[in-house]
């Protein structure tokens, strides 16, 4: 078989498995078997694949379909422009995420000294590592619930050599964390989905991303409401906190955050115009 060929049927099998963007999939996954970059495969249509190039493009193309997240096949998910392992132990990073990174980075760039930030509900440390990386005067401190996201995270963190600057804590919500730690800012992309949304969730998110990242209780807002009612003692006095919420969570949280005396400082819209992440300070 070619090159075409082989994105053909590869996109067709795909598209019968309900994959979202079957083609780019299929491209994707060929251009990585060939150790190509994608565009590369359209000079090279007529490229006849050799016996194990076939064989490890059908056997991921197989995963694929039984809609095991591409990220996870590749080993890797791209975030900010910075390479992430990721598996299943940890929730594969999300675009929108990457708008509460920058607005974090620019954030702790602009204040004096060595600022403190805390990423609360690490997962594969994208935000750790992206914020150690893009803020370079900056500590942070990574918590996690799972033992086995941490040491996801640790990895990334090694990877990108930021190792020395992030504090890994194994911590259900903040019970590990030096209470009157004054941190400059709390940043964090909770489990947000309503437990019984869970299960209405595409496949490649319910059975491959851990339910300790996405199930946020039965309204799904349990840590916007911990937060709420707790961060403020962790923050210094000019702290403040940017979460990233689900899809129309911004009336409720914002009502969470103004009943225990924040003030809503911004909300920053995500690709698709729906206020995604909610900025912060106290009263
Ligand atoms: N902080 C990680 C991310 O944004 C993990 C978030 C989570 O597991 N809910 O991708």
């Amino acid at each position: 078989m070619t090159v075409l060929e082989t994105i053909q049927r590869s996109a067709e099998f795909l598209t019968r498995k309900g994959v979202e963007s079957p083609r780019l999939n299929a491209e994707l996954l060929l251009a990585r078997v060939l150790s190509l970059p994608r565009m590369r495969l359209y000079l090279e249509f007529e490229r006849p694949l050799a016996a194990a190039e076939t064989d490890l493009m059908r056997e991921w193309v197989k995963r694929r379909g039984l809609r095991e997240p591409l990220q996870h096949i590749l080993g890797g998910s791209n975030f900010c422009g910075f390479e992430f392992r990721v598996d299943s132990r940890v929730l594969v990073p999300r675009p929108e995420t990457e708008l509460l990174a920058e607005a974090a980075w620019q954030y702790l760039n602009s204040r004096e000294g060595e600022p403190v930030v805390l990423d609360y509900g690490t997962g594969s440390g994208c935000l750790a590592v992206t914020l150690a990386l893009k803020a370079p005067k900056c500590r942070v401190l990574a918590i996690d619930v799972s033992p086995d996201a941490l040491e996801v995270a640790r990895g990334n963190a090694q990877v990108h050599k930021v190792d020395g600057r992030i504090s890994f804590i194994l911590s259900d919500r903040l019970v590990a964390v030096t209470p009157g730690a004054k941190l400059d800012l709390i940043v964090g992309n909770p489990p947000y989905i309503a437990t019984e949304e869970v299960s209405r969730l595409e496949p490649e998110v319910r059975l491959f991303d851990p339910l300790l990242a996405l199930n946020g209780g039965i309204d799904g807002l349990d840590h916007y409401r911990f937060l709420a009612a707790e961060a403020g003692g962790w923050l210094s006095e000019s702290g403040k906190v940017m979460l990233e919420i689900g899809d129309g969570q911004e009336i409720a949280v914002r009502e969470l955050l103004e009943k225990q005396n924040w003030i809503v400082e911004a909300e920053i819209k995500d690709y698709n115009q729906r206020p995604r992440i909610i900025v912060a300070c106290q009263r």
